[in-house]
């Protein structure tokens, strides 16, 4: 990692250590990327088999558009790195953040044959960019899960293309990327979806003593 790209290095960290914290990264899982250049593409990402509670600048990796590192190979970079320059090339995304949480895999896998979780009417919504409503409906595509990253690299990229208007995706049993202008933005999006997943699943679930029974719990109840 050059010196000029330290602050993004500490920038990556900290946001590791912070969604450890809210336990959406558990144990190694989840990994993390930010923009360094544009010409030639540079991505600054987290190093594969991190565990991201204890993540420091030195587990910050440089790779290029083809997901290799760049400079001395100290650490192998993330397995999913082709997926990071794959949404940076589609989005011109600043910062992509990978999580892996309870209610995103809940979600993600409990209609094994939709590939779209709708999520409407929840004032949550407002926080992902450019949404003005709560009436906004957001498509958030489901991918099957692959351990084959170039051939997943390519299902995603035809994802993007065919949903030009979503802020993420989940990957199914797996986990969800989002990703933003800038990284503060692509944290900002992980925080509004684990939120409005949590509130999904908790009120599919959640039935208040005396209170009605029918609910309408958004994507659950509409599946
Ligand atoms: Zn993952």
């Amino acid at each position: 990692m050059r010196s000029n790209n330290a602050s993004v290095a500490r920038e990556l960290a900290a946001i590791g250590r912070r969604f450890y914290a809210r336990g959406w990264v558990q144990g190694t899982s989840g990994n993390f990327s930010a923009v360094m250049s544009r010409e030639p593409l540079r991505l600054a990402i987290t190093a594969s088999s991190v565990h991201k509670g204890q993540l420091r600048d030195a587990h910050i990796l440089e790779i290029d558009d083809d997901a290799q590192i760049v400079g001395t190979r100290t650490r192998a970079p993330s397995a999913e790195a082709r997926l990071h320059v794959e949404i940076v090339r589609r989005r011109n995304a600043g910062g992509v953040l990978h999580t892996h949480s309870i209610w995103g895999t809940i979600l993600s896998g409990a209609w094994p044959h939709r590939d779209v979780l709708d999520i409407d009417g929840f004032e949550m919504l407002k926080g992902l960019s450019g949404v003005r409503t709560h009436a906004h409906i957001e498509h958030i595509p489901i991918i099957e899960n692959d351990q084959d990253m170039a051939r997943l690299a390519e299902v995603v990229g035809d994802t993007l293309d065919r949903n030009p208007d979503a802020h993420a995706f989940l990957l199914r049993r797996h986990g969800l990327y989002t990703w933003g202008d800038t990284l503060a933005d692509a944290e900002r999006h992980v925080e509004i979806l684990e939120f409005l997943f949590e509130a999904i699943g908790r009120g599919a679930t959640f039935r208040p003593e005396g209170g009605e029974r029918e609910v309408d719990y958004g994507a659950i109840e509409n599946s």
